[in-house]
Order: C-alpha cells, then sequence, then structure tokens
C-alpha cells in the first residue's frame, strides 16, 4: 500500500509527535492535509505511562513538573483542566552527614565550572574535594548518572537544580513541584483525543523499520505486528522518538543529521502497595530518603504507596534483580528498605501488590549539552525532519517534548510557506 501526496506522516505517539500532529492540524497551511500518525506501541503517551493499581494511579514513566521550569506542561494542564496535586518530594528525611554541608560545597564550586570544559564532573569533584570526598558527595545526591564520564560539572548542576528531590542543595530550593492525580498519561490522552477531533489519524502497532533517504525522494518501510510493510514514499515526513531508536533505523544517525552526538541513561521505578500506611508512624509521609544502597531514593507518597527511583547501574542493577524473579525481586527490596530505614526487615510488612519499570533509555540527550543545539534537526539530503526532548533545553522532560514537536512543526509550516511562495513567484513569473 502506498500514501498519497499530501500527507504528513508522523512517526511516533509520545508527547512530541501528538504535540507535533496537533500544531500542525490547528495551522492554516495544513487545512487540506491528511496528517498520519504510526506508533509502535498500542497507546499513546512513550515514556509518559501511568496505570492504575490498588485504586491508585502511579507513573511509571514521567511524573512530576514544575511550574517555575515547565511552563509548556503548566500551559497544557491548566488549560486542559487536568487535576493535580503537590508533588512533595522536595524535602529530605534522614539526611546523610554530607547533607548538611552539601550546599555550601556545591555553591563555592559552581564558579569553578568554566574553568573545566572537559572534565567530567566527578574528576571536577575530585580535584577540588579529593577522590573520596567526591564519591561520597555524588552517592549523598542520589543520581548515579552524576558518575558518569559523560557528564560535564555544567551538565551536574543543571540536574542538581532541576530535580526535586535534590534541589534544596541549589539556589532553587524553593521552586514548587507537582504531579497530575491521573498520572501524566491523562495529559497524553487528552491531547490525543483533541487530535482526533482535529482529524488527525492515528496507527498503532507499526513499527518504522528502516529509511531510505539516500536520494531526494527518500521513503519509510513500516512493518505491522502480523508482519505486513507500508511504505512511505510521498508527502511529509517526520519522526518524533529519541535518538536511541534513530540510530537503529541504519539511517546515518547522528552523522547525516546532527553535529551533535547523543547518550542516554537507563531508569527504573519500583512501587509497593500497602494494607497499611506504616510509614507514617515514622513521620516519613510526603518524603523522601536518600539512601547509600541500591534503592537510592525511597519515597512514601502520602497515606497511598512507597516508591523508589534510581539511574544509571543501579537501574540495571534492579531489571538484573527481577529477572532472578518476583520473590527474589521483593525480598531484596524489603532487605534494602530495612537498611535504608535502619530497622529490621521483621518490622516491615509484605507489600499487597507491586508493579515496577525498567526503561532501558529512560533519559535521552545531548552529550555536548549545547544552548545552540537546534530543536529540530532536518536530514541533510532528504528533508525528513527529527524532532525528541533530547535536542531541547529540556531534555529528559515532557516539557522538551512539548518544545520538539511545536519545533518540528513550525520547521515544516515554514518550508511549507517558503514552497508556496515560490510556487507563486513562478506562477506571476510565467505569466510576464
Ligand atoms: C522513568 C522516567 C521518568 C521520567 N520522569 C519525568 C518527569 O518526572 N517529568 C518529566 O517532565 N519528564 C520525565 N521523563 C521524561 C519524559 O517521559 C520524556 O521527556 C518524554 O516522554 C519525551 O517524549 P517524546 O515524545 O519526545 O518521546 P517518547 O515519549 O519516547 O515517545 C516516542 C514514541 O515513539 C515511538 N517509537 C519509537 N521508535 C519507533 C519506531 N521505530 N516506529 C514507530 N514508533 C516508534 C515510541 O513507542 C514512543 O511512543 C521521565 C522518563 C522516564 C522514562
Amino acid at each position: 500500500m502506498a500514501i498519497r501526496e499530501n500527507t504528513i506522516s508522523i512517526i511516533g505517539a509520545g508527547i512530541s509527535g501528538i504535540i507535533c500532529a496537533l500544531t500542525l492540524a490547528k495551522s492554516k497551511a495544513c487545512k487540506n492535509s491528511s496528517i498520519k500518525v504510526y506508533e509502535h506501541k498500542k497507546r499513546v503517551g512513550g515514556r509518559a505511562h501511568a496505570v492504575k493499581v490498588n485504586d491508585h494511579f502511579v507513573d511509571l514513566g514521567a511524573g512530576r513538573f514544575s511550574s517555575q521550569l515547565h511552563h509548556n506542561v503548566k500551559e497544557q494542564v491548566t488549560s486542559l483542566n487536568l487535576p493535580y496535586e503537590a508533588f512533595p518530594f522536595t524535602q529530605l528525611k534522614r539526611p546523610q552527614a554530607l547533607h548538611k554541608s552539601l550546599k555550601s560545597i556545591l555553591k563555592n564550586l559552581k564558579p569553578l565550572c568554566d574553568e573545566h570544559p572537559n572534565d567530567s564532573f566527578e574528576e571536577f569533584l575530585t580535584i577540588y574535594v579529593g577522590r573520596h570526598q567526591a564519591k561520597e558527595m555524588i552517592n549523598a545526591l542520589g543520581y548515579d548518572s552524576l558518575s558518569l564520564p559523560n557528564i560535564s560539572p555544567h551538565i551536574a548542576f543543571d540536574i542538581i537544580e532541576k530535580h526535586p528531590e535534590i534541589q534544596g542543595f541549589s539556589e532553587n530550593a524553593g521552586y514548587e513541584w507537582f504531579n497530575l492525580k491521573e498520572g501524566f498519561s491523562a495529559l497524553t490522552q487528552r491531547l490525543y483525543e483533541e487530535a482526533l477531533s482535529h482529524g488527525v489519524e492515528f496507527h498503532f502497532g507499526y513499527e518504522l523499520a528502516s529509511i531510505d533517504a539516500k536520494g531526494s525522494n527518500p521513503s519509510l518501510k513500516l512493518v505491522k505486528e502480523d508482519d505486513s510493510e507500508l511504505t512511505i514514499s510521498e508527502g511529509e515526513m517526520i519522526l518524533t522518538f529519541p535518538p536511541t531508536a534513530m540510530k537503529k533505523l541504519d539511517c546515518g544517525f547522528p552523522e547525516d543529521w546532527s553535529d551533535y552526538t547523543y547518550g542516554s541513561i537507563p531508569l527504573f521505578k519500583g512501587f509497593l502497595f500497602y494494607d497499611t500506611p506504616w510509614w507514617q508512624e515514622l513521620d516519613l509521609a510526603d518524603h523522601v530518603v536518600i539512601t547509600n544502597n541500591p534503592i537510592r531514593k525511597l519515597y512514601f507518597k502520602d497515606n497511598r504507596y512507597v516508591f523508589f527511583y534510581t539511574d544509571s547501574d543501579y537501574a540495571d542493577f534492579w531489571r538484573d534483580t527481577t529477572l532472578r524473579g518476583e520473590a527474589h525481586y521483593l525480598s531484596t527490596v524489603k532487605t534494602l528498605m530495612a537498611e535504608a530505614l535502619r530497622c529490621h526487615e521483621s518490622q516491615l510488612p509484605d507489600p499487597l501488590t507491586h508493579t515496577y519499570k525498567h526503561w532501558t533509555h529512560g533519559v535521552e540527550f545531548s552529550q555536548e549539552c549545547c544552548p545552540n543545539h537546534p530543536m529540530t534537526l532536518t536530514h541533510k539530503k532528504s528533508h525528513i525532519i527529527s524532532a525528541s526532548d533530547a535536542y531541547t533545553p529540556h531534555c529528559g522532560w515532557m516539557e522538551g517534548g512539548i518544545m520538539a514537536g511545536r519545533s518540528a512543526a513550525n520547521t515544516l509550516l515554514k518550508r511549507l510557506e517558503s514552497e508556496q511562495f515560490q510556487r507563486q513567484r513562478n506562477e506571476e513569473l510565467a505569466h510576464v
């Protein structure tokens, strides 16, 4: 089956794909276009994925936003009237000894970042505070990506300032954070419904398997679950998925698309539901504990549930633990949770139920972290557009996804406008 002209094919139905489709569908220039979104999975939302367990919505992926940092998300949530509540995890309970001095140490070190553009954050810290203290500081911050060789001092300070659990060690200490009462899927679902009402077509279960972008007439080959194929060789093409998925397509990514290189970090979230909120007695409700063990960040959501969130090597540690079976996973969680709370594991009840998710490429980003990175990439020969939160100043955030979707749509609209202008000029010239 081939697709007729005047169609715009968008691949990926995460927040960036839906926003892109919606922006185009609402534009004058695309009034007569047919906008089609193809998505590999059976649902919209991508890395925004909420599920309902034990009567509670939990975000397995994207989970919180800040009204100071994420203006586009806040605007969407407010205009769609989506119920939201405080994401209260900006205060650490049971601080480690180092937590008391961490803010002043980081404040003194921040002005020195410019002198170390090519060092990793860990190397940078080691120069000023010694290897042992550098490791202790990263441990106390609870985000293990901070020790990766491709995390520069500038990126690290950005991470510290823009994450609710550790923003208290920066000047952003008072920033407010929220989560959607029905999870972030409520946002993508509502935007999807709005896109449908504007005539956008969604096709689920289609995986983009290859791109032929060598000539000036590109084509996309999509494969459906039943192994049937769809080739798109006409119209406009926009890819709204992250760099690791681009790399899989053998389409010369990144060299033929970008001057930058890209990295990703795995993430893991585990949720536990109990018949009684035993943590209330320990005065832990609505607090987060940064632990010295693989649990890393342990959150107690009012009287509802407990969850932990890890990145980098510890995300893979938990994936490996789940692969050894549910009983092994749950007993490891219990042992490490007891250790973190300095109690005996017999004092902790067993959960009624639980859920978890490992994301192999949870966060995607440009390794150069350059403010001049274009928000949209265009293939050097074929003009296929690629958009991702990873290309924006808000990589790793829904805010970046919204910015990416709008930017991709605007890139196409500008191109259509200039083609239209060129056509009119040619017609005028033909009449002279
Ligand atoms: C565990 C976790 C926690 C997070 N926490 C937060 C948070 O608290 N706050 C926040 O704002 N953000 C958070 N994020 C980040 C946020 O989820 C992303 O920034 C956002 O989802 C990016 O949207 P996107 O549309 O650009 O990409 P994605 O959400 O990745 O969507 C891409 C879509 O493309 C599809 N796709 C990929 N390849 C193909 C293919 N070959 N063919 C067809 N379809 C394809 C995918 O199935 C997916 O649906 C978190 C992410 C994770 C994983």
